[in-house]
């Protein structure tokens, strides 16, 4: 059978959540490239994308990076998530149902699993290894090509459909934040919100999410959200 829905993934927030360990990277990692002191107390990190948080951090301190810049960081953003994921005081958390959802989507013939995330590619894979999520997804796009979030899953897609050679009959994209939902609406994907971030039920019906759950524990709720439901043979 041949792939012919595409479920796009956010992941913090949405899959995990490792506790401090990305605002402690991003702080590390500025102040050993520009050497600028930030505890970023006034950085929303929900919903953004690494590039464009250090746009910001970098406009605060009156600099307009170049790519040579914006490579540095994100180079050395990996190296201190990958330091700072091992340390004391960082909690790793996996949202329930995690692991069975994209165990049985990953599984299922009729669908393909990609990534939509605000992480630099390396350090999405760093979290998802942490935890053993990071063999389910066959591609993504990331927060290190595009200070856009709508960018990026435009980016996903297409390298969905390229890989696949055609266009797919159901496309989803799962996030926990008003912008994962404004991207999915750019490349008409259905929305579906998870309680689990930093935002409530109403905040992400208010946004526009096509559907909201509290979190992606009932495997059967979520693979009837998907159309997935009735994957059983027919009893004659
Ligand atoms: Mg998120």
């Amino acid at each position: 059978m041949r792939e012919s829905v595409l479920v796009l993934f956010d992941i913090d927030g949405t899959l995990l959540e490792v506790r401090g360990a990305g605002r402690r990277a991003f702080s590390r990692a500025i102040d050993h490239c520009f050497g600028w002191k930030n505890e970023l107390k006034n950085i929303r990190f929900a919903g953004a994308t690494d590039l464009d948080l250090f746009h910001k951090i970098a406009a605060e301190h009156g600099h307009e990076p170049t790519p040579d810049d914006e490579r540095k960081f994100c180079n050395q953003l990996a190296y201190e998530l990958k330091i700072a994921i091992g340390e004391d005081g960082i909690s790793r958390t996996v949202y329930p149902g995690v692991p069975e959802l994209l165990e049985k989507l990953s599984g299922d013939p009729r669908c393909l699993l990609g990534l939509v995330t605000g992480n630099v590619e390396s350090c999405a894979w760093i979290k998802l290894q942490n935890v053993n999520l990071h063999e389910h997804f066959v591609l993504g796009a990331f927060g290190h090509e595009h200070a856009d979030r709508i960018e990026i899953a435009r980016l996903a897609l297409r390298r969905a459909e390229d890989r696949a050679g055609r266009r797919f009959e159901k496309l989803f994209l799962i996030g926990d934040t008003p912008n994962d939902i404004r991207a999915a609406r750019a490349i008409g994907a259905t929305a579906i919100a998870v309680a689990t971030g930093a935002f409530r039920r109403d905040d992400l019906l208010a946004a526009g999410a096509d559907a909201v759950l509290d979190d992606l524990g009932n495997l059967d709720a979520v693979q009837r959200v998907l159309g997935l439901a009735g994957d059983q043979p027919k009893i004659r």
